[in-house]
């Protein structure tokens, strides 16, 4: 259908009948917007909310546009890194056994140090999580009697037991390392004081989260972590300063490492993985904590030398150069999200308006009901496992039964579509990722449509 208005509209170009020409451009769009929305049909999405949501869309050009021009310099920078460092198909080998010489891992390792403006990185398969990238690079850099200090609150669940604040096997206190905490203020601002009167001789390292994580606080910006840095570093000079960079990546054009931090760690199942790196994990910063870290991943006096790449270096390189316009598209169906719920009445972080530093979105539905049924529409729009239906379940570790949304091609990747939340007051769900921006429009629509259809949300006419 659409091949035979092209030709007609060509047809009137050459005759010159530029009025019989843009009546075909307006019949041909009015025939794409009917096959598309005939797709949303077959896929499961009624008219009230296709029409609710393309309304919805349409408000959000302006804000998209912003994150393109985000995305377009993030992409440049990529692509400089990968120039300056001479990237070739070489790099692309598989290595095995001790990987001595693995240019191809070696290089990688430059490019991340180049876009991040390091003197080095750490980027390997074998940093296995998110969670053991920032176990390598904390034990690699503290020693017994050294303090550790957050002057975000408390961080990650998961670091709660790599640091011991609840006791586990291997912690970090059981090595002597003690760890010290001040709480943000009321509105996400710095306890400067507090964080002054926390600092002393035995602080060794700093961490910051930049994301929010699971937690109801503000993420914070660049900016915010550069001040805080400068901060901290009036007062000890000599403090590692590390900041936990999981979801943050390419979502503002500078990184914490542009405004002072010695180290930054991160996920390569999140944002800078691009959707293509099946496992992995980064640590980017000085040199001399780079060296300590992977004297702590491999053995002391092994370092960086050894660690075979087996084959993933391709996914690694492309998925990084993909990786700042995938961030744009999930960043967009945050944005989205919040304009949809917010709209429908339903408490949102961040809100519909304001400026994002990650790519998490937080909507509380306040209903048991509500939270089953958003994930279940995220997971009936996946390309993988569309099928299955989610259902809360008691999950190690939680307090609560846990429901989960992925349909994902790498098992737990946050950077595809994905969402979470806990069965238990306020009864918040958590959503991340998309690897096109057209994927996590779907997802959202979805999810509407399943509350519409189990009856938590009703739309007006
Ligand atoms: C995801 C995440 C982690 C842990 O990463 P895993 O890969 O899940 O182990 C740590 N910190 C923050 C802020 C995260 O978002």
């Amino acid at each position: 259908m659409r091949k035979i208005y092209r030709g007609c509209r060509l047809e009137a170009w050459k005759e010159g009948d530029f009025k019989s020409a843009s009546n075909m451009i307006i019949k041909e769009r009015r025939q794409y917007f009917m096959n598309t929305n005939e797709m949303y049909r077959q896929l499961g999405i009624s008219d009230p909310v296709l029409a609710f949501c393309n309304e919805i869309e349409d408000s959000l050009k302006e804000r998209f546009e912003t994150i393109d021009e985000t995305a377009e310099y993030n992409q440049m920078k990529v692509i400089k890194a990968m120039q300056d460092n001479r990237v070739s198909d070489i790099h692309f080998a598989a290595t095995t056994g001790y990987g001595y010489n693995d240019l191809g891992r070696d290089t990688l390792e430059e490019v991340y140090a180049s876009m991040f403006h390091t003197e080095a990185a750490l980027v390997r398969p074998n940093l296995i999580s998110g969670t053991h990238a920032l176990h390598i690079a904390l034990s690699g850099n503290l020693r017994p009697g050294d303090e550790l200090l957050s002057p975000v609150g408390k961080p990650y669940d998961t670091l709660e037991e790599v640091i011991g604040i609840r006791d586990s096997v291997g912690s970090l206190k059981e090595y002597g390392v003690s760890y010290r905490q001040v709480d943000l203020l009321p509105g996400g601002k710095f306890d400067y004081d507090g964080i002054a009167k926390a600092i002393n001789e035995k602080t060794k390292l700093v961490t910051i989260q930049r994301s929010k994580g699971y937690d109801p606080r503000p993420t914070l910006s660049v900016e915010q972590i550069g001040e805080l840095i400068a901060f901290i570093k009036s007062i000890k000079p000599e403090v590692i300063c590390m900041v936990d960079n999981c979801y943050g990546e390419f979502v503002e054009t500078i990184e914490p490492t542009d405004v002072g931090a010695d180290m930054i760690v991160g996920s390569l199942i999140k944002n800078p993985g691009g959707g293509l790196a099946p496992i992995g994990g980064y640590i980017a910063g000085r040199k001399d904590c780079i060296d300590r870290s992977s004297y702590r991943l491999s053995a002391p006096g092994l370092g960086k030398e050894v660690g075979a790449s087996l084959g993933l270096n391709t996914s690694f390189y492309q998925g990084l150069f993909l990786s700042p316009t995938v961030v744009a598209g999930a960043i967009k169906g945050a944005v989205f999200a919040a304009n949809v719920y917010e709209k429908l009445g339903f408490a949102v972080v961040p809100n519909g308006t304001e400026e994002r530093y990650d790519i998490i979105q937080a909507i509380t539905f306040g209903t048991p009901e509500g939270v089953i049924a958003f994930c279940q529409g995220i997971q009936a729009a996946a390309p993988v496992d569309s099928f299955v239906t989610p259902e809360p379940w008691d999950m190690p570790g939680y307090d609560a039964p846990v429901i989960m949304a992925a349909g994902a091609f790498v098992q737990g990747s946050s950077i595809e579509l994905s969402a979470d939340g806990p069965i238990k007051p306020p009864y918040a769900v958590y959503f991340q990722g998309g690897l096109t921006w057209y994927h996590a429009k779907l997802g959202i629509m979805m999810s509407l449509q399943k509350l519409i259809e189990n009856g938590v949300v009703t739309l007006k006419k």
